[in-house]
């Protein structure tokens, strides 16, 4: 327990309604959406750049980890609490600083949720590009801290294409400014790019630059009912084969379509159908018709049973009711979601799915796989049972057959959910001795005590 000293001295730095250690609080802020409990020492509320900095500093002076935490909303523990740590939560800093249309750009504190960026960004034509499904309640800075991304990465890129500077508090409590504010930049080494992705490992990001693109004027979808899964992979290298790029193409396997069916979300899709591509396209409203040709002349093709398309909001909407139902309908296959988040290229998506189907007889388990198939990353479930042990070894040894599987494709083990204290004993699998030990001597140049986020990202 926080000896109530310390936590005064807390208290006295950013008032006593800002550093909690009440039950219910830290009670709250034991997990994120992670399986797994850790209730912290105490939760701070910083409301600025400064009052960060001072909570490194008096951290660093009891020897007190720090969590930081935005809303919460990430499934590989990188908020999870390590036992003894403070909870760092920056949702009180929520200021939109400066949207400045004419350079495209917009600099926001980091507990922005993140659809709100791109709400302000619409209101001038513009849009921040980067979706993640949580993007209702998430916040820019855990999406910063992830590089976070979703289905409109194939056209857009990820979050760590969108941002141009970054202000920052390492684990001295030093502040760092990266980036800058112009579309060019090439002064210095990329920190910008080192801290997107480093998970509160290296620093605290107070304050985001972010690059803003216009928003299209137009959105066309198709939704595509194949025969098989690999009829669907066929389509998904068709597609990426050719010079239009897709703003969305989104893939659910064979197993997805089962539990849809045993949902009973599964009207009308035809009899027959074991996979389903949803694709987008966007841009001027006369390009469309364009756009729109090309992606169907390179969909079609052995396999598709029935393609249709939306133009209208209302369309679009009920072309994508499968897909939209797809998180519930697993629900009821278990109720433990193992949830992998694995890429390869896209020319190994066929391969990499049909070793899944192996895998899934093999260990006996309901494995269910779909995502962002443009960018090759399957969101990869097993189903399980926690209190079945017989299960569980099961899955953990599919877990690291699926690891080895596709790291032989050429792939890697994260596209966007990053690595937190899941998936980080995975990593020497992946990453060579020699690079694994200049991560660590940066992550000593950063924190050299060790206090940020210790136990994500790095293996012990
Ligand atoms: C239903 C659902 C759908 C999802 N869909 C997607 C998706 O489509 N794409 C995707 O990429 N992810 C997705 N996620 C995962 C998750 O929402 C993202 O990882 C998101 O970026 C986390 O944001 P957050 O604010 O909740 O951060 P948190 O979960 O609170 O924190 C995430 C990590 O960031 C660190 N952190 C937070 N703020 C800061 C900061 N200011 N400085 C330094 N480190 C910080 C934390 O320590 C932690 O390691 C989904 C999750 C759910 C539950």
């Amino acid at each position: 327990m926080l000896p109530p000293a310390v936590l005064a001295e807390f208290a006295a730095l950013l008032g006593p309604e800002r550093a909690r250690a009440d039950a219910d609080t830290l009670a709250l802020y034991a997990q994120d959406e992670t399986p797994g409990r850790c209730p912290p020492e105490a939760v701070l509320f910083p409301t600025s750049h400064d009052q960060v900095a001072d909570c490194v500093r008096l951290a660093l002076e009891h020897q007190l980890p720090i969590t930081p935490r935005g809303a919460g909303s990430g499934n590989v523990g990188g908020a999870q609490p390590t036992p003894g740590s403070l909870v760092l939560s920056f949702e009180c800093m929520n200021r939109i600083v400066e949207f400045d249309p004419a350079n495209r750009l917009i600099v926001v504190e980091p507990g922005v949720v993140t659809q709100d960026i791109d709400q302000l960004a619409r209101s001038a034509g513009l849009m921040y590009a980067p979706d993640p499904g949580s993007g209702a309640y998430s916040r820019i800075g855990g999406n910063l801290a992830m590089n976070a991304a979703g289905p409109r990465a194939v056209k857009y890129g990820v979050t760590r294409d969108h941002v141009l500077a970054l202000r920052a508090v390492d684990g001295s409590g030093r502040e760092l400014r990266t980036g800058g504010r112009t579309s060019k930049y090439a002064t210095g080494y990329d920190l910008t790019r080192l801290l997107v992705g480093s998970e509160g490992t290296l620093a605290l990001i107070t304050e985001a630059t972010l690059k803003l693109v216009p928003a299209p004027e137009r959105t066309a979808s198709f939704r595509l009912c194949y025969a098989s899964d690999t009829a669907a992979c066929a389509a998904v290298q068709r597609i990426m084969r050719q010079p239009v790029v897709p703003s969305a193409l989104e893939f659910m396997d064979r197993r997805s379509i089962d539990a849809i069916k045993e949902y009973g979300a599964a009207e009308g899709l035809p009899p027959g159908t074991e996979a389903v591509l949803m694709v987008e396209a966007d841009g001027p409203a006369e390009d469309i018709p364009r756009q729109v040709a090309a992606l169907e002349a390179a969909l079609r093709g052995d396999g598709l049973l029935e393609l249709q398309t939306g133009f209208t909001p209302a369309e679009i909407q009920n072309l994508w009711t499968a897909r939209k139902s797809l998180s519930h309908a697993v629900k009821k296959i278990a109720p433990l979601k193992i949830n992998e988040d694995i890429v390869v290229p896209v020319s190994r998506l066929a391969e990499l799915v049909a070793a899944i189907d192996a895998m899934a007889t093999l260990h006996r388990l309901p494995i269910v796989s779909f995502g962002h198939a443009g960018n090759g990353n399957l969101h990869v479930n097993l189903m399980v049972h926690p209190d079945d042990e017989d299960e569980m070894a099961r899955a953990e040894t599919c877990l690291r057959e699926l690891v080895e599987t596709v790291l032989r494709l050429g792939g890697t083990l994260s596209g966007e959910h990053g690595i937190g204290n899941k998936k980080r004993q995975f990593m020497p699998l992946e990453i060579e001795p020699d690079t694994l030990a200049l991560m660590r001597e940066l992550k000593r140049v950063f924190d050299p005590r060790g206090i940020l986020n210790p136990g994500k990202k790095l293996p012990d």
